[in-house]
């Protein structure tokens, strides 16, 4: 029986993966339009009505956390465009057994946001970046909003109790100028990530630059890198140490360092979908369920079932495209 993977808190998939972390995206709208993630224009924004209510991720949360989900990453599009956003992480922050809750933002409006953010107990704070170049920025994400995404981390930055960690996709373009965004781990006790571009919506456009690629440019300018082996968070992120550096510089390297074997998260889409892989489509409507008045014992089986059959790993690199999901990362949320 399904449930007998149910020990204590623990809820494990058939490969005996624990999964304890969620992302649940709030929205699929953004202040932003980057190149990768979301097409220029034409977008049909989902409804109100097709994207969870309040007492709908607060619901599924409080099931999710019965079931041994600990840790909740709020995501989007991007989080800090939905009106009711800190009411919202102050209320999944109460829920029993949910130990941490952070979110991943764009920071446009964190300068607004950041205090509230603290008020609320937020656990921490994703900031993503990929250019300090401001005409680059503009061409990347389509908004001239660079001096904003600024004020945004600078205030961030006031808050030492808040672990702040900028993430950056590489692009391989030179004019990025990676090395300015790793300075952020050398000027301030704050880790960077770098995170391989996935073949996901518009990043298949896109040819990923891998973990060795950018070591070696990084090496340049900062010396020797050295694998960091303590554990840092509870992703799939591994570091570096490098001298003189305050943070450390971590790798998201789902293409060249698969990291399946290990995943321990699922995602919930705006529109309710409980999603168990990146690149496919497998999961369950739980929005669906919710709206046609199941009962919490109902909805929690729906999510036994859906997570004991999360697939073993994305195929990004075999070609295989069978059941794969038609989601771009905006309706996904990274
Ligand atoms: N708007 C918020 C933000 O930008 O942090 C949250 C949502 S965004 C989809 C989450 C993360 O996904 C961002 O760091 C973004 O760079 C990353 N992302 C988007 N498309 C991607 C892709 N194809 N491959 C890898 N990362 C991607
Ligand atoms: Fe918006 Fe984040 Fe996607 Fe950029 S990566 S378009 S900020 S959701």
């Amino acid at each position: 029986m399904v449930i007998s993977i149910i020990k204590g808190r623990d809820m494990k998939d058939q490969y005996g993966r624990n999964i304890d972390y969620i992302r649940v995206s709030v929205t699929d709208r953004c202040n932003l339009r980057c190149q990768y993630c979301m097409p220029a224009e034409g977008i049909e924004m989902a409804s109100h009505d097709s994207i969870l209510r309040y007492d709908e991720i607060i619901r599924i949360c409080k099931i999710l956390a019965e079931l041994g989900v600990k840790k909740i990453k709020i995501t989007g599009g991007e989080p800090l465009v939905r009106k009711d956003i800190i009411e919202l992480i102050a209320d999944i922050k109460k829920i029993t057994g949910i130990e941490q809750v952070t979110i991943t933002t764009n920071a446009i409006n964190l300068k607004k946001q950041m205090k509230h953010l603290v008020e609320v107990g937020i656990d921490g704070i994703n900031i993503s970046l990929d250019t300090l170049n401001r005409s680059l920025f503009k061409e990347i994400t389509r908004r001239d909003e660079l001096p904003r995404v600024l004020e945004g981390i600078e205030e961030a930055l006031k808050y030492d109790q808040v672990p702040i960690k900028i993430n950056c996709v590489p692009l391989g373009r030179k004019e990025q100028n990676i090395e300015d965004i790793a300075a952020f781990a050398k000027d301030h006790p704050i880790h960077v990530r770098f995170i391989e571009m996935m073949p996901i919506g518009m990043g298949k456009d896109y040819h990923f630059l891998s973990e060795e690629e950018i070591l070696k440019q990084l090496s340049k300018t900062y010396g020797t890198f050295t694998p960091y082996e303590g554990t840092l968070g509870n992703g799939p992120s591994h570091y570096y140490q490098v001298e003189d550096f305050q943070g450390k510089i971590g790798f998201i390297s789902a293409m060249s360092h698969k990291f399946c074997h290990n995943c321990n998260r699922v995602r919930l889409t705006s529109g309710g979908f409980l999603k168990t892989c990146l690149q496919f489509e497998t999961g369950s409507d739980l929005k669906q369920l919710l709206r046609g008045g199941a009962s919490d014992e109902e909805i929690k089986e729906a999510i036994i079932n859906t997570i004991h059959n999360k697939p073993k790993g994305h195929e990004f690199l075999s070609g295989k495209i069978e059941r794969e999901n038609n989601l771009s990362m905006y309706q996904i949320g990274g």
